[in-house]
Parts: structure tokens; sequence; C-alpha cells
């Protein structure tokens, strides 16, 4: 083992014990993060579980821990808790994850991303994904211009396109809104497939955002309505697009909405202004993506959350007893 290695190895040990301390300390809540209940042919940022395990994960959850709501947390007892989220606003969430919550009775919060809802769109991730690696006939090369730069690739091959799309998902995630769209436009030009969606990729329509809100299980919070990364905006077009997207979800379901998540969520996709603007809007919680437990003493403003996979019940309770020593 090298110095370097051995270094990280003890890190990692004094960090798990002091996990172990604080939650003896004080008993965490683990609030975990869920995109798409479906099943998909191909899922290259493995966003979805598929509705068994979904159905298996909720049950190991209710038979081991006490579950909880994000937005209302209730009086602390002796078990560990649990938190159920869903990111971004897919129609599967009203359609397939919803369903299995009410039998389970399950409740989540569903952080919706308002710009895609009710359009024919995917979400640009998808988007991508549908434009580079679904099918074939495309182009031999690529070569369009990228915001202020350029992208110039062979594009002959799946793998050619992969390597593309490799490339391409960081440089996009950098973009603000406007030149993002700029860029899919001519990607969707370039491939000769359109902007229209696919049935499998969409976000929900109003009717299955009210319907989802309606069930007793569900909190709706905020997701920004363009899904951009927030620390590449303004401090002025991040408060933008976090109340445009909270105030679009109270007209649509008309109740208040009192807790959001950071789109992507991790400690370089928010910033300062990031957390001003969530707690100048009033946010009561507020959820990022990065593994660890909440704590009494841990900022509202910035919550941890651990990924779940398309993880079998097995998988999923050894997953479980990492995440509450991340
Ligand atoms: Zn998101």
């Amino acid at each position: 083992m090298t110095t370097e290695l051995l270094a990280r190895h003890a890190k990692a040990v004094v960090r798990r014990g002091l996990r172990q301390v604080a939650n003896a300390l004080d008993r965490p809540t683990l609030v975990l993060i869920y995109h798409r209940v479906t099943t998909l042919p191909t899922d290259p940022q493995q966003l979805a579980v598929s509705p068994e395990h979904f159905r298996a994960q909720l049950r190991v959850l209710k038979q081991h821990f006490r579950i909880d709501r994000f937005d209302a947390p209730g009086a602390p007892d002796d078990r560990r808790t649990v938190v159920v989220t869903f990111d971004d606003g897919y129609a599967d969430n009203c359609l397939e994850a919803l369903p299995i919550l009410e039998e389970e009775g399950v409740p989540a919060t569903f952080f919706v991303s308002t710009g895609t809802i009710g359009t024919d769109r995917e979400f640009w991730w998808d988007e991508l994904e549908r434009l580079l690696l679904v099918g074939d006939g495309h182009p031999a090369r690529i070569d369009l211009p990228l915001g202020e730069t350029r992208i110039a690739a062979a594009t002959a091959t799946a793998e050619d396109r992969r390597a593309v799309y490799d490339t391409l998902h960081p440089r996009i995630k950098a973009l603000g809104p406007g030149v993002r769209e700029a860029f899919l436009v001519s990607l969707a030009a370039w491939s000769g497939r359109g902007t229209a969606g696919r049935p499998s990729h969409r976000a929900m329509s109003v009717d299955e955002l009210r319907s989802l809100a309606a069930s007793p299980w569900v909190t709706i919070g905020a997701h920004t309505d363009t899904h951009t990364c927030l620390s590449q905006l303004s401090p002025a077009e991040q408060l933008e697009d976090i109340a445009v997207s909270r105030r679009k979800l109270e007209n649509w379901i008309g109740r208040p909405v009192s807790v959001f998540s950071y789109p992507f969520g991790g400690s370089r996709d928010i910033d300062e202004a990031s957390i001003e603007a969530c707690e100048r809007l009033g946010f009561a919680r507020v959820a990022a993506n990065w593994p660890g437990t909440l704590h009494r003493w841990t900022d509202a403003q910035q919550i941890p959350r651990c990924l779940v996979r398309d993880w079998a019940e097995a998988e999923f309770a050894r997953q479980l007893d990492g995440f509450w020593l991340e």
C-alpha cells in the first residue's frame, strides 16, 4: 500500500469513527434520493429503480426504520429515521412510484423542476442521450458551436458517440439555460431527430403533477425552473430560477411550497448565493446531494442525501448500512 493510500484509508477510518460518535449522540435521519421508478432499455445516468426493486426497498425501510417526511419531521424517538425524496419530476413518479408508495404507506417528497413539466421535451441530460446514444444513422462527424467554443469529433460508431456524450455532459452542465438550449436545438438538427421527447422519458403533465400532489402521502418541493447548475448563474439569476419554480408549482397545485432541492446538488453545484437565495425565499428545508445524515446540528439549507440505485433487497440493505456512516 502506498503512503497516499494509507493516508486515505486512515482518513476514512477516522471519518467513520466520528460518524459513529455523532450517531450515538443524536439519532440520525437518512434522506434518500430517487429520480425514477420504471424499467428502461438503457439508463446511462443510472437514474431508474425498477418497480419491483422500489417496492422491496420500501419494505426494507418499513421493517427497520421510522419513516419521516422531509417537510414536517416528527418528534424524534429511539429509532433511526429515513426520509424518501425524488428529484426532477418524471412522469413515472406519478404513474409508477406513487401507486407503490400509497400501497406501502410510505410518504415521499417530490422536488420538481418546472421548465419541462407539461412540455414534449426531455430533461437536457436525457435529450443528450437520445440525440447521441439512441439508434444509429448519425452523421459521421459532429462540428457544432458550443457556447464560446466548439465540439468537433468523429461520430461514426457507437463508441465515438459515447465518447462525445461523455465529453459533452459536463460541458453542457456548465452552461446557462439559453446557451444550453441553443446547443441542444442545433444537436437535434444535426442528428436529424428533432426535439420531441420519448414517451418513456417525459416529465409529468400538469394534470399528473396535480394528481401526485393530491395524494396524502406526497409533498411537492421546488427544484428550479431550468435545472441549471446554480453556481454557473449570477445571484440574481439563481434567485429568479428558484423563485419561478416555486411560483409555478404553487399556482399548479394550489398550496404553498416550503422545501427545495438544489439541481445536481453537489458541493460545486451551489455557492453562497444559492444558499442566500433559499434563505431569502424562506424555504424551511433545502436538500443537497452529497452523502451524509441529518442531525440536530445540520444546516437546514444543506441537508445531505444518499443516492439510491437499482439495487435488489440484499444490496439495498448493505448500502443502507454504509449510508449511516457516510
Ligand atoms: Zn435534478
